[in-house]
């Protein structure tokens, strides 16, 4: 009898934390199949903190590992330690490290396109499988992990949609510099006064 209570007392909130568990899974699933019905994001915001469009100089298709295969994305250059921000709102589907890519955040995008961003020099604290991001969500930091090692820290940037990978740089548009921000926001205010 004693042990079956005792097996009770460790029974019960077992499969209490495992139903919420599985509760939040399924919110997560829910959230993600409404994202991945949404169109697609035509714009996205530079994922390279203080880097303008005009500063990217094109890598789509360049030649790499001596011509065997092209370059699947765009490399985007500033210093280490540079914040990466996500490029769009979406779900952090992966957080690791490959060969090539070193240190790596893939985040679900709308349309269920995937938003890759590799070389991380290391990930925003706290970041995790399952997050809710924004344009405004730090991933990580700009770094030269995987095969960047020896190069300048640059961010890999990666969309891929379900036909294979796709050309950032048309999509890529400047974010707002935090001073013209704020004369943008005044602008407004003074808008609602008059
Ligand atoms: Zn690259």
């Amino acid at each position: 009898m004693k042990r079956r209570l005792l097996s009770l007392a460790v029974i019960i909130p077992a499969l209490a934390i495992l139903s919420y568990l599985v509760g939040d899974k399924l919110i997560l699933f829910g959230r993600m199949s409404q994202l991945y019905a949404a169109k697609p994001d035509q714009q996205l915001a530079m994922p390279v903190a203080g880097v303008s469009k005009k500063r990217v100089s094109d890598s789509w298709h360049a030649p790499r590992s001596g011509g065997e295969r092209q370059h699947e994305g765009q490399d985007i250059f500033a210093s280490r330690g540079t914040p990466v921000l996500s490029a769009t709102d979406g779900y952090v589907v992966r957080v690791g490290e490959n060969r090539l890519g070193g240190k790596t955040v893939s985040v679900m995008g709308a349309g269920g396109r995937m938003y890759y961003y590799a070389h991380l020099d290391a990930y925003a604290p706290n970041l995790a499988f399952g997050e809710y991001v924004t344009p405004e969500t730090v991933l990580g930091y700009v770094g030269t992990t995987g095969n960047a090692a020896g190069t300048s820290p640059h961010l890999h940037f990666g969309v891929y949609s379900s036909s294979g990978a796709i050309n950032p740089l048309p999509m890529l548009s400047d974010r707002m510099e935090p001073s013209l921000a704020g004369k943008a926001a005044n602008a407004r205010l003074g808008k609602k006064r008059n």
